[in-house]
C-alpha cells in the first residue's frame, strides 16, 4: 500500500469507526450507526452504546457522560460522519426522517428542534466539503492532518446536549484560528522564515544545533543532571562538550552554552545562588526525563518564534526540530498550548496585512475578516462559568451563537479549501518547488458548489427538502493524462 493510501485508510481508522469495537460505521445496519458522547466527544457504534447504556462514564477516558434525564442510547445518530462515508442519495433526505426514531430528539420542543436541525445541516455541508479530502488521495494534501483532526473534533460533538455544544464552541474557535493561520502560512516565504527564526533564537543567547546534535546535547545534559545533581553552568557545559567530542569534534563550549541557555530560559532549572561562586543548576524534577525536557525545549523555541511574530506550520516545525514529518501532531499540540485568547486576534491582524501586501487580487479573501472576528470572540472562559451556574439542559441560550459559529466556520473552511486547491494546481502547472507569489484569483477554480460563500445560502429551519447536484473537480494531472474527471455528488439545501 502506498503511503498516501495509508493516510486515507488511517483517516477512516481514526475517525470513521467505533472507538470501542473498531467496527466501521454503517448506515444500513443500525447497530453500527455512529453516536457521539456529550462531554468527551468519543463516537461509538450503536451496539457499543447499548452495552454501556447503564454506565455513567465513557469506557475510553472515564469521563462522565453528565447528561440529565437522557439515556445515551437515546442520543441522535451522527449523520455528518455518515455523509463522509456514503453518497447523500443513500441517506434520509431531511432531519425529520433522520431523527424520527431518536427519543432525545422527539422530546425537544419545536424551537429547539429547529435549532438542532440547523446545526446538523451546516455540519453535513461541512462534512461534504472535506469528503473528497478524506476519500480521494488526489485531494488529501488540500488540508493538513492537524486541520482534519480539528474538523473531526467539531463533527464529533453532541449538539443536542448543552455541554456538547460548549465543547463544539471550543473546537470551532481553535479550528477558526488554525484556518486563519493557514492562510498566513500560505503567503510566506519558507526560507526567509527559517532564517528569521534562527536569528530570533540567537538574539536571545540561545541556539539550535540541528535535529541530531540538539538531541544528543539534551540527552547529555540529562545524563549529567537526571539523578538530581546540581552543577555550575561551566562544569555542565564542559561535561557535555567532552562527551560530545568523539561524535561532534567541532562542538564548542559557546554553542553548548547556548543550548543550556535555552533550557534556562524555559525555566527547566532550579538555580542555587552561592557566595562568590557561580550558581548551581539542578534540573527540576519534572524535567528529569527526555520526553518532558524535550517538550519544554521545543515549546521554548516555538514561543520565541511567536514573540518574534513568525508563523510556522506544525509540518515545518516537525522538519526543523526533528528532521522528519512525524512530529506534526505533537508540534500542533505545543502550539495550541501556547495560544492565548489574544493570539487569534493577532492572527487576524496579520491575515489582513498579508492580504494588503498581496494587493487587489486578495479581495476574494478579505470578506473572511468578519467571520474570523466572530470566531475569535467566542469566550470559552465565560461559557465554562455558565455551566457551573446554570445546569438546565434545556437552556436554549447558546443555540443562535452556535449556529452563527458553525456558519462562519463553514465559510472560512470552504475558502481555505478553494484557495489550497487553486494553489495545488498553480504549483503543479509551474512544476517549481521554490517559492513564488501565488495568484489569488479564485474565480477560475472548479471547486465551487452552490453553497459558495459569496452567495450566502438560506437554511430553512426544519432542513427543507434537499436535492442533489453534481460538480466536477479537475484532476490535478496535466490535461490529457487522465481521461475521466472525478465526480462528486454534492447536496444543496
Ligand atoms: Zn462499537
Ligand atoms: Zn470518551
Amino acid at each position: 500500500m502506498s503511503p498516501s493510501n495509508q493516510t486515507l485508510q488511517s483517516y477512516y481508522n481514526e475517525f470513521l469507526r467505533c472507538s470501542i469495537c473498531s467496527h466501521d460505521f454503517e448506515y444500513d445496519n443500525y447497530l453500527y450507526r455512529p453516536i457521539t458522547l456529550p462531554i468527551c466527544g468519543h463516537t461509538m457504534c450503536g451496539q457499543c452504546i447499548d452495552i454501556i447504556r447503564n454506565q455513567t462514564k465513557c469506557p475510553q477516558d472515564q469521563i462522565s457522560f453528565g447528561i440529565n434525564n437522557t439515556l445515551i442510547d437515546q442520543l441522535p445518530t451522527n449523520y455528518p460522519l455518515l455523509f463522509i462515508i456514503y453518497d447523500a442519495i443513500k441517506l434520509p433526505d431531511d432531519n425529520e426522517q433522520r431523527y424520527s426514531q431518536c427519543l432525545a430528539y422527539m422530546k425537544l420542543d419545536d424551537e429547539t428542534k429547529s435549532y438542532f436541525n440547523r446545526t446538523q445541516i451546516i455540519l453535513i455541508e461541512t462534512a461534504i466539503l472535506i469528503k473528497p479530502i478524506i476519500n480521494d488521495k488526489e485531494y488529501q494534501s488540500v488540508l493538513s492532518r492537524p486541520m482534519i483532526r480539528k474538523i473531526f473534533s467539531l463533527l464529533n460533538s453532541q449538539y443536542i446536549d448543552r455541554e456538547g455544544r460548549l465543547k463544539a464552541l471550543k473546537a470551532a474557535r481553535s479550528l477558526g484560528e488554525r484556518t486563519c493561520i493557514d492562510f498566513i502560512l500560505h503567503h510566506q516565504n519558507p526560507q526567509q522564515l527559517t532564517a528569521n527564526l534562527w536569528s530570533a533564537v540567537r538574539s536571545r543567547g540561545c541556539q539550535f544545533l540541528g535535529p541530531a546534535m540538539q538531541e544528543e546535547v539534551l540527552k547529555l545534559i540529562l545524563l549529567a543532571l537526571e539523578d538530581g545533581s546540581a552543577l555550575s553552568r561551566k562544569v555542565l557545559v564542559l561535561f557535555v562538550v567532552q562527551k560530545l567530542a568523539p561524535q561532534y569534534p567541532r562542538a564548542s563550549k559557546t554553542s553548548v552554552g547556548h543550548v543550556v541557555q535555552l533550557l534556562y530560559r524555559a525555566s527547566c532549572f532550579k538555580v542555587q545562588k552561592r557566595e562568590e561562586e557561580s550558581s548551581l543548576m539542578q534540573l527540576k524534577s519534572e524535567f528529569r526525563n527526555y520526553e518532558n525536557l524535550r517538550r519544554e525545549h521545543d515549546s521554548q523555541i516555538i514561543q520565541i518564534a511567536m514573540e518574534a511574530g513568525l508563523r510556522i506550520s506544525p509540518e515545518q516545525w516537525s522538519s526543523l526540530l526533528y528532521g522528519d514529518t512525524q512530529h506534526k501532531s505533537s508540534m500542533q499540540s505545543v502550539i495550541d498550548k501556547l495560544s492565548t485568547p489574544a493570539s487569534f486576534s493577532q492572527a487576524i491582524q496579520e491575515f489582513l496585512i498579508v492580504l494588503q501586501r498581496a494587493g487587489d487580487s486578495s479581495k476574494h479573501l478579505s470578506h473572511l475578516k468578519s467571520d474570523f472576528e466572530y470566531l475569535s470572540q467566542i469566550d470559552i472562559g465565560n461559557n465554562e462559568q455558565q455551566i457551573i451556574t446554570n445546569d438546565n439542559q434545556q437552556d436554549n441560550s447558546n443555540w443562535p451563537l452556535i449556529i452563527q459559529v458553525l456558519q462562519s466556520i463553514k465559510i472560512v473552511l470552504q475558502s481555505l479549501i478553494e484557495f489550497n486547491i487553486q494553489e495545488l494546481k498553480t504549483n503543479f502547472l509551474n512544476k517549481t518547488h521554490h517559492y513564488h507569489h501565488r495568484s489569488y484569483d479564485l474565480s477560475s477554480t472548479t471547486f465551487t458548489s452552490s453553497t459558495s460563500c459569496s452567495s450566502p445560502m438560506t437554511v430553512s429551519p426544519l432542513g427543507g427538502s434537499s436535492t442533489t447536484s453534481e460538480y466536477h473537480l479537475q484532476p490535478l494531472h496535466p490535461p490529457g493524462t487522465q481521461q475521466n474527471q472525478i465526480k462528486y455528488k454534492v447536496f444543496t439545501f
